[in-house]
């Protein structure tokens, strides 16, 4: 049976963060802390609803502004590294890796539940708070969500969630 399927993309100039960050890889390495301006694309599938749209797009917009804005000229840190240690310091994030240490003030901080910063994790973050946005808001969850973070140019991640578990 004919069928059609429908998307909505919203992957406007404003969709950006400034943010530092640094991973480990391989184990054994750690990145030197760095930045990057990074880009975010939303793409949802879903039904129609009654107003023939498969998501709002300014509703789309607006939640992933806000969660891009919530990390914008942050440094970002791993809740769940098992290599990069969180010490309260206070005032301030005490980072340990081996014997490298740094400390950076909480309030230019965001700790991510991510074992990792990398725009995978960073993506896959976005989603889940897009969720908790739309329920916040009594939006229905769309069929499938894809978060797209690019790092630099031409250099991007995305996850691909699906509401029912499905491929
Ligand atoms: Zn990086």
């Amino acid at each position: 049976m004919p069928a059609s399927s429908y998307t909505v993309r919203v992957t406007k100039d404003t969709l950006v963060f400034s943010s530092g960050h640094f991973i480990t890889y391989n184990g054994d390495n750690c990145e030197p802390v760095h930045g990057h301006n990074y880009r975010v694309a939303v793409e949802v599938d879903g039904e129609l609803d009654e107003n023939h749209y498969v998501f709002d797009f300014i509703a789309l917009r607006d939640m992933t502004k806000a969660l891009v804005d919530s990390i914008d000229h942050r440094m970002l840190l791993p809740e769940h590294s098992p290599y990069i240690r969180l010490h309260d310091d206070g005032s301030n994030w005490l980072v340990r890796y081996k014997t490298r240490y740094w400390s950076f003030p909480k309030d230019e901080c965001v700790v991510l539940p991510v074992a990792n910063t990398t725009a995978e994790l960073v993506a896959d973050w976005l989603r889940c708070k897009l969720c908790e946005a739309m329920t916040a808001r009594s939006l229905p969850i769309p069929a499938v969500i894809r978060v797209e973070v690019e790092e630099c140019f031409g250099q991007s991640a995305r996850v691909i969630w699906h509401r029912d578990g499905g491929a």
